[in-house]
C-alpha cells in the first residue's frame, strides 16, 4: 500500500516449486457469499512475470481471469501487479487515506491445481496502520500463513490509522469487534454496542452449539459509503453507513451482525454442496440458497428478540412484515424458494446491463427462505408442544453433512444436498414432508400462516404494514408454542 490516495495496491506474489513450462494463474471470477460474476481482473493492472534471477519473463492470457507465464524452466517465479480498489463492501476492495479494507478474491490470484497448497501472506502497511483481521493474534502481526488458498481469501482485512477494538468471551471462545466509526462516539454508545453483540452471539450460540473456533472477530465499518454483511469462517465484515445515533434502540450494524454471525455455521461450515470447494472460475448456480440465506435471515431477525434487544412488539411486527412480503410480492408466483436460489447469479450484486422485469419475476430467496423458516419454526413447536423447532431441523442437517466424513480437502464434512434438507426435516417432523417441499419449496403455492399463527394464539393483522397480535383467551397448550417462539427456548 504505497500511495494509499491512488487506491493501488501493490500485490507481489512467489511461488516455488514450479514445474514445466508454463505456470498457469487464475484470479477468482466471483466471491463466495455473493453470487453474481464479478471478474475483479478487470481492476488488475501491470502485470509481470520474472524469475529467481530477475529476468523477466513472458506471459499471456486464456481467458479474462487466466494468465500463464512462460517459465523457460524456471523453478521459482515472481509476480508482480496492481490492483485498483475504491469500493468497501462485502466483496470489493478499498484502499483511501482512510484505511485499506480488502476482501481476497478481488487481490489474490491462485496457481491452478493447488488451491490446496499453504500460503503465507505479508501485509507491508502504511505507517502508523494497524492491521486486523480473523487471524491477527497479536497487535503488530504482519505475517499471516493459512492452510489453503480459500482461507487467504476468506480473511477480508481492515488496516487503518485507528480502530476501536473490544473483546469478551461466550462458551469459552474469544470474540473481538473492530469498529471504524466515521466521527466521535460517546463510551457509553460503543459499550452498549459491544454488549448487543455480546447478547447475539449468546443466543446464536445456543441454538446449534458454540463454532468450533478459538476466536471469531467481527469488523465494522460505521458511518462510511455503502452498506453490506459478509460471512465468513472467522470473521465477518460489516458495512452501514449511517453512523451511530447513542438514542438508537437498535444501533447500525447490530441487526447485520444477528444475521453474518449465524453464518458462521449455517453456509459457512454447514454449507450447500457448491460452496466448499469453490470454482471460482465461473458463478455457482444452486439450489439451496433458500436455506444458507432464508433460514439465515430468520433467525437474524428473531434474534433481536430472542436476545432482549427488542421487545416482543417489535418481534412481532419484523415477522407480521415478512409474512405480508411471502403472501402479497407479486414475484412470488414465478420464482418458487428453489429457483430464486437458483437465479442468484442475476441479482445478487449482479450488474443490471439491460431493463429487466425483475419487480415482478423475482422474489427474494431471503425473504421467501425466511418465510419457510418461520412456517417451519412455528409449525414444529404447535406440533410437537414446543419440544421441537426448527433448530432441531438444522441439528439433523449438520449431522448428515458436516458429521459425515470429510470429502475433500476443505473443511470437514460434505456439503449438503436439496434431499439432505428434505430428510432432516422429515426426520424431525417424524412424517414425511416430500408432498411439503414439492408444494412450497419447489412449487409457489402460499403458506396459511392465519392457521399456523392460531395455534400458538397468535393473530395476523393485516393493514399498510401487517403485524402480530395475541388472542386474549389463549390456552395454555398456546402459550407454551407462544412462548417457545418468542423466546427460541423449547420444551
Ligand atoms: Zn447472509
Amino acid at each position: 500500500m504505497p500511495d494509499p490516495a491512488s487506491h493501488l495496491y501493490d500485490v507481489s506474489m512467489d511461488v516455488a516449486g514450479v514445474r514445466g513450462d508454463t505456470l498457469p494463474l487464475q484470479l477468482p471470477v466471483w466471491s463466495p457469499g455473493r453470487y453474481a460474476r464479478m471478474d475483479f481482473a478487470r481492476n488488475v493492472q501491470e502485470f509481470r512475470a520474472t524469475d529467481g534471477a530477475g529476468r523477466a519473463l513472458r506471459w499471456d492470457k486464456t481467458n479474462g481471469s487466466r494468465w500463464v507465464v512462460l517459465t523457460g524452466g524456471a523453478r521459482d517465479v515472481h509476480l508482480r501487479y496492481r490492483v485498483f480498489a475504491n469500493a468497501l463492501s462485502g466483496t470489493f476492495s478499498v484502499l483511501d487515506s482512510a484505511h485499506a479494507n480488502w476482501n481476497g478474491a478481488a487481490l489474490f490470484m491462485y496457481v491452478e491445481g493447488h488451491k490446496p497448497d499453504p500460503v503465507t501472506l505479508d501485509i507491508v502497511p502504511p505507517t502508523g496502520w494497524h492491521i486486523i483481521n480473523g487471524d491477527t493474534r497479536t497487535a503488530d502481526q504482519t505475517t499471516f500463513r493459512f492452510e489453503n488458498y480459500d482461507r487467504l481469501i476468506d480473511t477480508p482485512t481492515e488496516v487503518a490509522p485507528a480502530v476501536m477494538l473490544d473483546s469478551f468471551v461466550v462458551d469459552g471462545r474469544r470474540y473481538r469487534t473492530m469498529v471504524h466509526h466515521n466521527g466521535p462516539v460517546a463510551a457509553a454508545t460503543r459499550e452498549r454496542f459491544v454488549r448487543d453483540v455480546e447478547k447475539i452471539v449468546r443466543y446464536e450460540n445456543s441454538v446449534f452449539s458454540p463454532p468450533p473456533l478459538e476466536q471469531y472477530t467481527f469488523l465494522f465499518n460505521i458511518g462510511f459509503p455503502g452498506g453490506d454483511g459478509m460471512e465468513h469462517l472467522y470473521s465477518t465484515q460489516i458495512i452501514n453507513r449511517a453512523p451511530w445515533q447513542d438514542s438508537a434502540a437498535v444501533l447500525s450494524g447490530i441487526s447485520t451482525a444477528a444475521h453474518e454471525y449465524f453464518h458462521v455455521w449455517n453456509v459457512k461450515r454447514v454449507r450447500p454442496k457448491a460452496l466448499g470447494p469453490f470454482d471460482y472460475t465461473r458463478e455457482q448456480y444452486q439450489p439451496s440458497l433458500w436455506v444458507a440465506e432464508g433460514w439465515t435471515q430468520y433467525y437474524g431477525l428473531a434474534a433481536l428478540g430472542r436476545a432482549g434487544i427488542v421487545p416482543a412488539d417489535a418481534f412481532y411486527a419484523t415477522m407480521g412484515g415478512l409474512i405480508q412480503a411471502n403472501l402479497t410480492a407479486p414475484g412470488r408466483k414465478e420464482v418458487s424458494a428453489r429457483m430464486a436460489s437458483f437465479h442468484a447469479p442475476f441479482w445478487d450484486g449482479g450488474a443490471q446491463p439491460q431493463p429487466t422485469n425483475g419487480a415482478n419475476t423475482f422474489f427474494s430467496y431471503y425473504t421467501k427462505g425466511a418465510g419457510l423458516a418461520l412456517y417451519l419454526d412455528l409449525w414444529l413447536r404447535a406440533k410437537a408442544g414446543n419440544g421441537r423447532s426448527l433448530d432441531d431441523v438444522f441439528a439433523a442437517l449438520k449431522r448428515r453433512s458436516w458429521n459425515a466424513p470429510t470429502s475433500s480437502y476443505y473443511l470437514q464434512g460434505r456439503g449438503y444436498t436439496e434431499a439432505d434438507v428434505e430428510h432432516a426435516a422429515s426426520e424431525v417432523a417424524g412424517e414425511d414432508m416430500h408432498g411439503w417441499f414439492e408444494r412450497y419449496v419447489g412449487g409457489t403455492e402460499d403458506l396459511d400462516y392465519d392457521a399456523l399463527l392460531a395455534r400458538a394464539g397468535l393473530r395476523l393483522v393485516r393493514g399498510d404494514r401487517w403485524t402480530i397480535e395475541e388472542i386474549p383467551d389463549a390456552t395454555p397448550a398456546q402459550l407454551t408454542v407462544r412462548r417457545g417462539w418468542l423466546t427460541g427456548r423449547r420444551g
